[in-house]
Order: C-alpha cells, then structure tokens, then sequence
C-alpha cells in the first residue's frame, strides 16, 4: 500500500491540499467545507452519473418508462456535514502519520492543513494550487535527480530498519512504512454498513453517509430513512443515477485494486447466479394467454422486478399462496404449478414502486424452489399440452359441444340478475378464444368458483380434459345455483 498515492487520493480537486472538513457533493465531488458548495465550485463540474438501475438490454422489448426526474438536491444546510468515510480515513492515516518529524518544510500551508505523508516529496516545480500538486513515490527511478535520490536512500534506510532499529542518524530520512495494522483498519473504514465488505461503487448521502450503490437500492426499497443516521433521504429517483463518490472510488481503486476488482467480478457473478433460477411471484392464479396488471411495492419483489428487467426477455412465474388450515393438503400439488408472465411495460414512480404490465405466456411445475433475497426462486419444467388419445376424444361430447354448454351458461349468467357476473364478464379482456386449449381459462376466469379449485386446471396437459373439468364445475353450479338464488330471492 503506497501512503503518498492514499494522500494524493485525498486531495481536495478545488484548492489541492489534502482535504480538510470535506464534504461530498450532489455531483459526487468531495472539497473542503470553506469551499463555496452550492453550485459545486469546480468548474465544467459534470461528473458521468451512475448508469439506472435497472440496465435494460438493448435487445429486451419492454416498455420501460424510468421515474420521473429526481427532486431537486436538498438545499445546502448552512453547515454542511462533513463526509463520514472520508473523514474517518483521514483521521486514520492522521494517526498513524501524525507524529512523524520527517516532514519537509517547505509546505507549510499542507502541514497546517493536514498532517503529510512522509513518503512524499513536492517537486520544485509541482504546479499550482489550481490542480493538485504531483507527488513522487520514493520508489520511483532514483536517477531521476536529487530529490529521488534522497527517497532511495531513505527506501534503504527502511529496509534495514528491522535490522538496525537504533540508527538515529537516519531517523529523520526514514520514511515511516505503513503499519501492519493500517491495511486492516483501511479496509474497516472503507466498509460499506449494510453488506459489511469493502465499498463497491459508492454513493454519498445528503447526511454524508456511504453506502455501495447496490446496498443503498435495496434498502431504498425498504425506507426512505438513512439506514445509519435515519435521516430522511431524497426519494429512489433521486439515486437512481447518481453519481459515485468519486474520492472514495479512486482511493478504493487506489488501495485496495485486487480486492475492488473482485467486489465487482462477485457482485456481478451475484447478478448472473440470481438469473439463472427462475423468479417466482406468490400472488394469484393466472392462466396462460392474457394480460395482467401489477403493482410491485413490497421490496422483496421491487428486486426481483429490477433483476427480471436487465434479461432480455424479462420474465418471472407467477404462482398462488399456498392456501393453509382445511384443505391444504388437497391443494399442496397445484400449489407447485404456475404460469410465467412476460413483463411487457414498466411504469416506474418517483418512490420505487412500479406499475407494470405482464403477458401470460407458458404454465410451468416447480420441480425445486428456494428463496434469494427474501422471493422464492425454482428450477422448473414447462408443461405443454400432448395430443389427446383417440379413446379420449371419442368419449362423451365433442369439444365443440363442450364449448357450447360452457357458452350457453354463460349466456345463462347474463342474462341472469346478478350485476357482479356481468362486472365480472365486462372486467374479462377479449372475446372469448376459438381455440379449446385457451377456451377453457377463458371460462374459469369468469366462472364464480373457488381459486384453488380453478388452479386445478393448470397441471392438466390435455384441452380436452380440461374442458371436461370446466363442464364439471358448470353442472355443479347448475345443480346448486338456483338453489342458491333461490335463497337470495325468495
Ligand atoms: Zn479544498
Ligand atoms: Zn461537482
Ligand atoms: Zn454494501
Ligand atoms: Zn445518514
């Protein structure tokens, strides 16, 4: 770890001393509190947001409409709070290079600001303050002239430091090599508070607080609070491209490159493993073939929904809650099957809930499930239809018979005196399907039966068959709907 490259790292970009106060910018500029903040001071500041969560691929279809604009930045607070991470690093290397005497003298202004690192060497003709000032590492070629030369020798004194503890004559030349502990501690400040690992693409709050930009989505999802300090955050919009601290990148790339190379090799193997099972949604019955709306606000699903949209064809099951008390067991196996639904558009909102609008294409078993952060996920198996045997089709009416008792029924209901079957009827998109293999979902979906009862079409692979099913139901209604009306009636 080279302690000149973290100090330069620490360099304010507005006047080039070592911060001091700093305090992080909407922009995702750190300077020193006496700085002018608002605008930021820098000037042509533009830095490049953050790409928005979530990264729609060029080839998906879906209509992904973002949330609108972010709020305005919180104005300035007259005092504005210094930045935590970065604070608690300079105060760190403050401490561990505080006490040293081996600082030259002929930067005074950087000592009172903060305390040097001894490593480091200003150049006689390093630039002006309008950018930060070069630093030379002691390491480098030490032909390259006096000053460097001195940095060899002192490199050499450090080297024999083990050996020759007590040779005061060189105390003042020897650089102070970082301790053992530093590299630990580092890394502790530089932790991101939710996920405890190092930082990875970090964001700074309006409360001065640093999180991953992963970690400060998911729990965005869940409270709008700070998840340290409990102060009310900007909305989701508000960080849904916004751009990283950028002190804290360049020194995490600077002192810990392997390990933040790695964070984001993981993170992203995290993002392919999560794709690899198939997300599953426990709401409601839906059958094949038609349009659903939904309201994604439970965080759990808020994720899983930004998961599905950086596929190309994003797409999740949908299957029902397990139904629990009396006759959970007859309903234990339908509960295994479901229908996958394709997201078609996204309409996300300033909060981070979303609105969005699913087609349902294909029924599916789970043949194994398990949970990822929080919603179930499956391997599963698609099930299609097979070809009726000659026996089945046959036996008993013709399919066209069948849709033709399941037709008149319905007629029966309209023309019938109850105004929540034709609600019903009006609230079923389309008119009825040509095709038995739709036909029948298209009838249970009006049908005023039981939802685990209709699930039981799901596992069915013939049309058939399942228009038989849907007959059934049709006859035990016939046989008890007057009966019950009846009732209402008389
Ligand atoms: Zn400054
Ligand atoms: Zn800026
Ligand atoms: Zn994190
Ligand atoms: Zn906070």
């Amino acid at each position: 770890m080279d302690l000149a490259a973290l100090r330069a790292c620490l360099a304010c970009p507005v006047c080039a001393r070592t911060l001091q106060n700093p305090t992080t910018l909407p922009c995702g500029h750190t300077v020193c509190q006496t700085h002018q903040i608002s605008p930021c001071p820098l000037p042509h500041c533009a830095p490049p947001p953050r790409p928005a969560r979530p990264r729609i691929p060029p080839a998906s279809r879906v209509n992904y409409l973002p949330p609108p604009p972010a709020p305005l930045a919180p104005p300035p607070e007259h005092t504005p709070k210094p930045d935590v991470t970065i604070n608690k690093v300079l105060a760190l290397l403050d401490s561990v290079l505080g006490e040293d005497s081996s600082y030259d003298d002929d930067d005074d202004d950087i000592l009172r600001s903060a305390p040097r690192s001894p490593t480091v060497r200003t150049r006689p003709d390093s630039p002006g303050p309008s950018r930060p000032r070069k630093r030379q590492r002691i390491h480098d070629d030490p032909s390259d002239d006096e000053g460097d030369l001195l940095s060899h020798l002192m490199s050499a004194a450090a080297r024999q430091r083990d050996t020759a503890p007590h040779v005061s004559l060189t105390d003042r030349m020897r650089p102070l090599p970082p301790p053992p502990s530093l590299e630990k501690e580092l890394q502790t400040e530089l932790a991101c508070e939710i996920c405890f690992m190092l930082l990875y693409s970090p964001v700074t709050t309006p409360c001065q607080h640093t999180f991953c930009s992963k970690c400060l989505h998911r729990a965005l999802d869940h409270s709008n609070l700070c998840p340290l300090c409990r102060d009310s955050l900007p909305g989701f919009s508000f960080f849904d491209d916004h751009p990283g601290n950028q002190t804290l990148e360049t020194l995490l790339a600077t002192a810990f490159p392997a390990e933040y190379t790695a964070r984001g090799a993981a993170i992203a193997a995290e993002e392919r493993d999560a794709r690899l099972d198939t997300p599953i949604f426990v709401c409601m019955l839906i059958f094949p073939g038609h349009p659903t709306a939904l309201h994604f606000f439970e965080p759990r699903y808020r994720l899983m929904l930004r998961r599905c949209l950086e596929q190309d064809v994003p797409s999740f099951g949908m299957i029902m809650p397990a139904r629990t008390g009396a006759g959970a067991g007859v309903t234990a196996q339908t509960a295994d099957y479901g229908t996958m639904l394709e997201v078609r558009s996204v309409q996300m909102l300033a909060d981070g809930r979303s609105m969005v609008e699913t087609w349902s294409t294909y029924r599916f078993r789970i043949l194994e499930r398990g949970t990822l952060d929080g919603y179930t996920v499956g391997r599963i198996e698609r099930i299609d239809d097979v070809p009726d045997s000659p026996s089945l089709t046959l036996a008993g009416p013709s399919n066209e018979e069948l849709m033709e008792t399941c037709t008149a029924f319905l007629h029966q209901l309209r023309r019938g005196t109850a105004p929540w079957v034709v609600q019903r009827l009006n609230n079923v998109y389309g008119a009825p399907p040509a095709d038995p293999a739709a036909f029948a979902y298209w009838v249970a979906l009006i049908l005023p039966i039981d939802e685990f009862e209709k699930a039981k079409l799901l596992p069915i692979r013939s049309a058939r068959l399942r228009l038989r099913l849907v007959v059934h139901w049709i006859e035990q209604l016939n046989n008890n709907w007057w009966f019950t009306s009846g009732c209402v009636i008389f």
